[in-house]
């Protein structure tokens, strides 16, 4: 009775190194890295074999819209669908020759050169593409969030001391900068740049100062003193 036996010597269809014990009897590559490659090149011969049959662009373009009708309703998808892109679009310009790559950027650039006025409004801001209600609703928003921004800028808790007044007072006190940067839990730098003006100083270091040095009429704030007696 002949006996069955298994072919001993198996080769990998990727590389052709020959294929381990380990991989299983039914492996048809030497490691991993030899599947996932073959694995990569087999579906890319099937693209190449449907990619221009009518059946194909049929069901890709069916495939598109519905990915788009979806990125509509599910704005989680659409980042997603966004992010992929971008890394597609990375692996392709990094998988290009110089060349070819500068051929890319002359068609960017003769694209952008060929813009309508319209296009380049669109892009010029993020929101330029919105729809005039939308936009609104965003332009406001933005607006508002400016104005508000600037009032914070204006009106500060207390006025801030001017760098002479700073450096008057610390004399007066008879202490160095490092010493006065140290009462109020501040380092030499932030002291120097303070005196030098380079920075404002605010208003909650100031009055820590002169309360520590025992002056506490050098601010213009109200205390609680001053409060309660009022
Ligand atoms: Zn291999």
């Amino acid at each position: 009775m002949p006996r069955k036996c298994q072919p001993r010597i198996r080769v990998c269809e990727f590389c052709s190194h020959l294929i381990g014990p380990d991989r299983g009897p039914a492996a048809k590559t030497c490691s991993e890295e030899c599947q996932r490659d073959r694995n990569n090149a087999k579906e890319k011969a099937r693209y190449q074999r449907v990619k221009n049959t009518q059946e194909w662009k049929e069901t890709r373009s069916a495939y598109i819209v519905q990915q788009k009708e979806r990125a509509a309703r599910d704005h989680e998808y659409a980042k997603r669908l966004a992010k992929q892109r971008r890394a597609a679009v990375r692996k392709h310009r990094a998988s290009l020759s110089p060349e070819q790559l500068e051929a890319l950027r002359e068609k960017g650039r003769q694209w952008h050169r060929n813009m309508t006025p319209e296009q380049r409004a669109a892009r010029k801001y993020w929101y330029g593409g919105l729809s005039p209600e939308l936009k609104q609703v965003f332009l406001l928003e933005l607006r508002e969030r400016r104005a508000q921004k600037k009032n914070e800028r204006k009106q500060p808790m207390t006025d801030p001391p001017t760098p002479a007044a700073i450096r008057a007072a610390r004399e007066a006190a008879c202490l160095t900068q490092t010493q006065a940067a140290t009462l109020v839990h501040s380092g030499l730098r932030a002291w120097q740049k303070w005196e030098s003006g380079e920075r404002r100083m605010d208003g909650a270091h100031w009055e820590l100062f002169c309360i520590k040095i025992g002056r506490d009429d050098l601010f213009q704030g109200t205390t609680v003193a001053a409060r309660s007696a009022s």
